[in-house]
């Protein structure tokens, strides 16, 4: 790991903590992270020369593996014509039209660069149609570094046990309740209390960012049933699971309609777009047809379009592709011991090194954290690269084969033979 440690050495320099994205400099898990220079289907290498199968999949856009040949010739055909205008294309169109059709709860759209930003633009509306401050979240649930939504946040908060962002108002702070995860007294209690104040409970419908975490039998339909009771919207944060644990997210997995989606990873194919959208009288104030403003320089980019719909016609055309993720991502569940907790949902994955089961974030955090960066370095010295921290889901894409998913079980059982 020489390369690497000295690409990291000079990004301290001058980049904090030496990353653009805090999860990527292996605090959690200590030592230095490898630098990539590769990526090729499932597999990944870096600047020394390691080869790497991947579970982490740029933290999932790349659903269908690296480099995949459909998304190389949508961005190539793309390049040839213009890389950004600044005024509309036909591509945003047809992209509008394939997350419509696939995502039905969604019946207008607005793209974004980021997921942070259709999360933040989402929350802007729901305040803005219902005419209440309150947003309603659950802790371990991330979505993005919204000022109002850092709070109990999972993913690289909970990696770097930071509870709240310094630097966020605390009259932002006070704007959000936070709740357990699966607990329906938890909820309805909330709404008895501030029902008429609550603007939007924003939700990962299966969680990601404290480690996979599915939502308990009735608890997506108790969200909707509670929202509706006392007219506040219900945002699902599919920006993890849209496209990934069923083709129309986990609406379609789970049959609950929210009123706004907010979408990224997936849509964009490994390029940076967000996405939100919903009821059409909701969608409708967005700006220039309301009066909630939002707008962005390179939002609806010609390339990023691009490789997101090269994506979701690749998604639509191979539909075997999400019952052979589940089931393979089944079988590499299969691989742990019972002395440990496996969650999984479609191709997202967690091995909580906890006795479980884990079904929100105090379960997740009883999690033994010293054992899984353990783990962690065992499964990358040799050649398996999984998320740097306990609290972030690993993904499978369809690039990975049983053969790959045997391979990694093989030295997951050692692992457990060892220690
Ligand atoms: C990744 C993620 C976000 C933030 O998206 P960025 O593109 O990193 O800003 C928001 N919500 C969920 C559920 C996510 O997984």
């Amino acid at each position: 790991m020489r390369r690497s440690a000295e690409l990291f050495e000079r990004a301290q320099k001058l980049i904090p903590g030496g990353v653009n994205s805090p999860v990527r400099a292996f605090r959690s898990v200590g030592g230095t992270p490898p630098f990539m220079t590769r990526g090729e289907g499932a597999r990944i290498w870096d600047a020394d020369g390691n080869e790497y199968l991947d579970y982490v999949c740029s933290w999932g856009p790349l659903i269908l593996g690296h480099r995949h040949p459909a998304i190389l010739d949508a961005l190539a055909r793309a390049l040839e014509t213009g890389t950004s205008f600044g005024a509309p294309t036909e591509g945003e169109i047809e992209l509008a039209e394939a997350i419509c059709e696939a995502v039905p709860s969604i019946e207008m759209v607005r793209l974004v660069n980021s997921g942070t930003e259709a999360t933040m633009s989402a929350l802007r509306l729901a305040r803005a149609f219902t005419g209440r401050d309150l947003i309603v979240k659950f802790e371990g649930c991330y979505h993005g570094h919204v000022d109002s939504l850092l709070v109990k946040a999972g993913s690289g908060m909970a990696t770097l046990g930071i509870p709240d962002s310094v630097g966020v108002p605390k009259v932002f702070a006070d704007t959000t309740i936070a709740l357990a995860f699966n607990s329906i007294p938890e909820l309805e209690q909330c709404f008895e209390w501030y029902g008429d104040r609550i603007a939007a409970v924003i939700v990962e419908p299966v969680v990601g960012n404290m480690g996979c975490v599915p939502p308990a039998p009735g608890f997506l339909e108790a969200l909707r049933a509670v929202t509706s009771r006392y007219g506040a919207l219900l945002i699902f944060d599919e920006v993890m699971t849209g496209f990934r644990v069923a083709f129309g997210g986990a609406q379609q997995r789970y049959g609950i309609h929210p009123d706004l989606t907010t979408l990224g990873k997936v849509i964009g194919g490994g390029l940076p777009v967000g996405a939100y959208g919903g009821r059409r009288d909701v969608m409708s104030m967005v700006a220039p047809s309301g009066s909630v403003y939002q707008a962005g320089t390179l939002s609806g980019n010609p390339l990023a379009v691009a490789a997101g719909l090269a994506m979701l016609k690749c998604l639509k055309a191979h539909p075997e592709i999400y019952t052979d993720l589940e089931a393979r991502t089944a079988r590499l569940a299969a691989a742990a011991p019972p002395e440990i907790t496996v969650n999984h949902v479609g191709s997202m994955i967690t091995f909580f090194f906890a006795k479980g089961p884990v079904t929100d974030y105090s379960s997740a955090s009883r999690s033994d954290r010293a054992r899984f960066s353990r783990f962690f370095r065992w499964m990358l010295d040799r050649g398996f690269y999984f998320p740097p921290s306990q609290f972030e889901a690993a993904f499978l894409s369809a690039a990975h084969t049983n053969r790959d998913i045997d391979r990694t079980a093989d030295v997951i059982h050692a692992f457990f033979a060892s220690s």
